[in-house]
């Protein structure tokens, strides 16, 4: 088994990275690893000749009323996991590292970190967009892996690549599901035993508007009406969107054509939570 190596200064960083056989995997986390993240790791061993995994809690995506303290952080398991995951290099830089106190420069994708996410949590992308070109800067891999479970994240990375033409192929893996259902998350240790029952309406939601769906309904309203409905009969539940947009350009829809995505952001308790389903076209 490879034998994981750790590095948190850039410069060790780049010297650990000249030696690995490539291409190079890149899988960016936040840390406290689920099958979720694990999931990527998976792919990008299959799929490259080496793989680096970060953790970095990223301040500078939360908003100063975020969870960035409380974020749960857990370094021996997650460093066992990916030992055990076969990864090579694991980065770990701390907030001074990526933001030394000069720091002034942004990474900003525009249009599509305006609906969905970014009308509740604005700042949120420019600090991921911002993340993630330094993290590829420090990495230079050859692709790098992220999951649907963050839909406009991956969107938005994507058309990040795609504008600055960085040279990197970007792989965007399925949602990893608890066995009832919830999208795996680092967030949902914060569910008390009700909660986590209540959060299963994300799921349920979906799933109705899917199968609405699939029985020839295309009315986009009308879908996101279903997930509406069963997210209010949720009394733990507190709706903060729900979306029925178009695949690429996340704009909502009126009639669902070609790809569409189905998403939500609800908050159970203190505990905020997104998910969301891919409609193909039929
Ligand atoms: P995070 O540590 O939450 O920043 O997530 C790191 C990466 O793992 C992101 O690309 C996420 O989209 C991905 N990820 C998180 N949860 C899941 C999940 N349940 N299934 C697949 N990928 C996930």
């Amino acid at each position: 088994m490879n034998v994981l190596k750790q590095v948190t200064q850039i410069s060790h960083l780049r010297d650990a990275r000249k030696r690995l056989p490539e291409p190079v995997g890149f899988v960016p986390t936040m840390g406290y690893l689920h099958a979720g993240h694990l999931s990527l790791v998976k792919r990008a061993r299959e799929e490259a000749a080496s793989v680096v995994v970060s953790i970095f809690v990223n301040p500078t995506q939360f908003a100063p009323t975020d969870d960035l303290e409380a974020y749960p952080r857990d370094l021996e398991r997650d460093t066992a996991l990916l030992q055990e995951a076969g990864v090579d290099l694991l980065w770990l830089p701390t907030p001074e590292v990526m933001y030394p106190p000069d720091f002034q420069t942004w990474v900003n994708v525009e249009s599509l970190t305006q609906p969905l996410e970014g009308t509740k949590r604005p700042g949120h992308f420019r600090g991921v967009t911002t993340v993630v070109t330094k993290l590829f800067n420090a990495v230079q891999p050859q692709m790098a892996f992220f999951g649907q479970k963050d839909a406009q994240q991956a969107a938005v990375i994507r058309q990040m690549v795609k504008d600055l033409n960085m040279p990197i192929e970007i792989f965007v893996e399925p949602i990893v599901r608890e066995p009832d259902g919830l999208a795996m998350s680092s967030r949902n240790t914060y569910l008390n035993p009700k909660e986590r029952q209540a959060a299963l309406c994300l799921y349920r939601a979906l799933e109705a508007a899917q199968t609405t769906y699939q029985a020839g309904q295309t009315n986009a309203e009308s879908l996101r009406e279903t997930m509406r409905t069963i997210i209010h009969a949720e009394p733990l539940a507190e709706l903060e969107y729900v979306s029925c947009a178009d695949y690429d350009t996340l704009v909502e829809l009126e009639t669902v054509k070609g790809k569409s995505l189905l998403s939500m952001a609800v908050r159970i308790g203190k505990t905020r939570l997104i998910d969301n389903h891919v409609l193909e076209a039929v």
